[in-house]
């Protein structure tokens, strides 16, 4: 079988890709580029004719932002995704196919299987391990194991001839030192008595970072969310298939709606508005000079975000909701894959379009 790279290696976000071989096709992922060009992936009309399934990981846009433009150019087979990633997509697919969280093992075809399981990096977020006839790809999509509020299934004892895999932060990053570093930076800022605000993409780190506040003994400042994340938060916190058994522990009522501009002193305010994209949000930046803001995500083309970083306006700590090439490396060896693709980092080069396997 054969995988064409239509983005997503050594690239900003734009993950795609295309597997065909053993009499059949298929796609994972078709995101567009995050470096505010929304770069489209380098599918060819002939592939996305021949391409029967369309294999969604998770909402976010550089995974899921081309779905239209490959209807238009001639897709026409149904996007698999899960129940919560479909309520997220801003766009919904004309043909799709929900997965079904009490049937995590499928067949679509005689000799088409697939197996999923979720990774821990959104609500809703799966990986995919498909079997074509005697050959099998595993994709994990975006992955983060062992976060605070995602429930993850881990990749472990599993045998693929190919493994596409998430490595978005760079060697030698590992989750728990990048967690403390958050929260130490976070609590040096609240000092004083200050009131902070992190800038937050709504399906992600948000929950993870509050949860983490919350479970720290003793921490008893009020904690604020906008409210479109206080619903999700509400929605996600009881549901044991979704969360970890110790987000049980945080009272629902431990964070506050908040209508996103009236700030008390004192406090912690989520704002869904990771890359500080809307003016409204960027004024209540302004207008409060002495709040310290802190940034936990990657920095993006769209928005200000960035140039509020590089003014020193904001502080920025990155948040692992992603997975580093280290901790790839050492998932890749808890299983059995032939030949091994590490995309999402920008860093990386990437020079082959096509990979036999
Ligand atoms: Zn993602
Ligand atoms: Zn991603």
């Amino acid at each position: 079988m054969k995988l064409v790279i239509a983005g997503g290696c050594g690239d900003c976000g734009r993950n795609a890709f295309y597997i065909a071989g053993n009499g059949h096709a298929f796609i994972l992922d078709c995101g567009v580029s995050t470096d505010g060009l929304n770069r489209i992936p380098d599918f060819t009309a002939e592939q996305l004719e021949k391409a029967e399934f369309l294999f969604l990981s998770h909402s976010h846009k550089d995974h899921s932002g081309a779905i239209e433009y490959v209807e238009d150019m001639g897709y026409t087979g149904p996007v698999l995704m899960s129940n919560r990633t479909y309520q997220q997509l801003s766009y919904k697919p004309k043909n799709t196919m929900i997965l079904d969280s009490t049937a995590p093992e499928l067949e679509l075809l005689p000799d088409v299987r697939i197996k999923w399981g979720l990774t821990g990096h959104c609500a809703g977020s799966v990986w995919y391990l498909i079997q074509v006839g005697s050959k099998r790809v595993f994709y994990s999509g975006d992955y983060r194991e062992g976060d605070v509020f995602y429930r993850c299934q881990p990749i472990r004892d599993i045998t693929a001839d190919l493994a596409i895999m998430e490595a978005h932060l760079d060697r030698g990053l590992y989750a728990q030192p990048m967690r403390r570093q958050v929260m130490d930076t976070l609590f040096s800022l609240m000092e004083g008595g200050k009131s902070v605000l992190l800038p937050v993409s709504l399906h992600g780190r948000g929950l993870s970072i509050a949860s983490a506040l919350a479970l720290t003994p003793g921490f008893d400042r009020p904690i604020f969310m906008s409210e479109n994340l206080w619903n999700q938060w509400q929605s996600l916190a009881r549901r044991h298939y979704f969360v970890n058994e110790e987000i049980f522990n945080i009272p629902l009522d431990r964070f506050r709606c908040w209508d996103g501009k009236t700030l008390e002193g004192n406090g912690i305010y989520f704002l869904t508005d990771s890359q500080l994209g809307k003016a409204e949000n960027r004024q209540l930046v302004d207008r409060n000079p002495d709040m310290p803001v802190l940034l936990t995500g990657p920095l993006h083309g769209y928005g200000q975000a960035r140039e509020y970083v590089e003014s020193g306006r904001i502080h920025l700590a990155v948040w692992p909701n992603h997975t580093s090439l280290s901790e790839m490396e050492e998932i890749v060896r808890k299983n059995t894959f032939g030949k091994v693709i590490p995309f999402h980092n920008e860093h990386m080069p990437w020079h082959e379009e096509m990979v036999e396997f």
